[in-house]
């Protein structure tokens, strides 16, 4: 599922900058854009400050197709200029250029890691943000923060030509996925894999395979994607969070997530191994 993203991250921003920069601007987690009819655009321009809009804090990204990238905070009840408006990243994908969406995915999470670590968790000091690296660090103890990154695996299990799907209270009605889980501390991606799979369904699984990883800005979740072969169990929901689940083949698959997500590719690598059997 490799994907080329032409970006280049960086923490130092151009000293001299005189060609208009993209500017990822947030009020709590919404994206300032213009609206447009079918698709929407973000401000390109040499200084943000010529929207006319009080900034709180300003972030240098990096630099996509060598156009330098920056984040930045807007205070609560910024009224957006005429024409545009805030929307959730959910919301922009598939309007927002690709490579655009993926450089505001980063752009969220910074500025909410910003926003919402201020103090020290060790000894409550301000922080102080360094200058080389993406982190902060304790003027007084010395202790560095990082960007939070919640890692959690995400996997479709295969019985022949049958797929496990499941459903979280929380989803749409009549959605499915395949299943996903937080990884634990001291766990490997694999026996996360293998935990997740039997608490929640009641299954055993082996030949787990490395299938692609996505970024799940939402709020900061880095989804791992394996697949993996059924090997015994019945199902059986013991889990609080899945309402329902079951095997699925290709000809009556649910309604299942769109294609923003890793979850969709999984589901669409399946599919496509599938048909040409099915069509012959
Ligand atoms: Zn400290």
């Amino acid at each position: 599922m490799e994907e080329e993203r032409n970006f280049v991250s960086g923490i130092v921003p151009p000293t001299e900058r005189s060609e208009p920069a993209w500017w990822f601007a947030f009020q709590e987690n919404k994206l300032l854009v213009y609206q447009e009819s079918s698709s929407i655009s973000i401000p390109c321009l040499v200084e943000f400050a010529e929207l006319g809009l009080t900034t709180l804090d300003q972030h240098y990204l990096g630099r996509l197709n060598n156009t330098h990238c920056y984040a930045v905070e807007l205070g609560e009840g910024t009224v957006p200029p005429a024409g545009m408006a805030f929307e959730g990243l959910r919301q922009v994908y598939g309007r927002l250029d690709e490579d655009l969406f993926w450089v505001a995915a980063r752009a969220v999470q910074i500025v909410d890691w910003d926003r919402t670590h201020l103090f020290c968790g060790r000894c409550g000091a301000p922080l102080r943000t360094k200058t080389t690296e993406r982190a902060k660090e304790c003027p007084i103890c010395g202790q560095l923060h990082f960007p939070r990154l919640a890692p959690a695996i995400i996997v479709l299990v295969e019985r022949g030509r049958e797929l496990l799907l499941a459903r979280s209270r929380h989803f749409l009605p009549g959605m499915y996925s395949v299943l996903a889980g937080f990884v634990e501390p001291g766990e490997t991606l694999e026996e996360a894999v293998v935990r997740e799979v039997k608490e929640e369904v009641g299954v055993t699984v082996k030949d787990i395979k490395y299938f692609g990883s996505q970024p799940w800005p939402f709020p900061h979740s880095l989804m791992i994607g394996f697949t993996a072969t059924y090997v015994c169990g019945e199902i059986s929901l013991s889990d609080d969070e899945i309402e329902d689940a079951g095997w699925f083949t290709v000809e009556n698959l649910p309604t299942i997530p769109g294609k923003i997500s890793i979850a969709r590719k999984l589901i669409d690598w399946f599919v496509s191994k599938q048909r040409p059997s099915h069509e012959n």
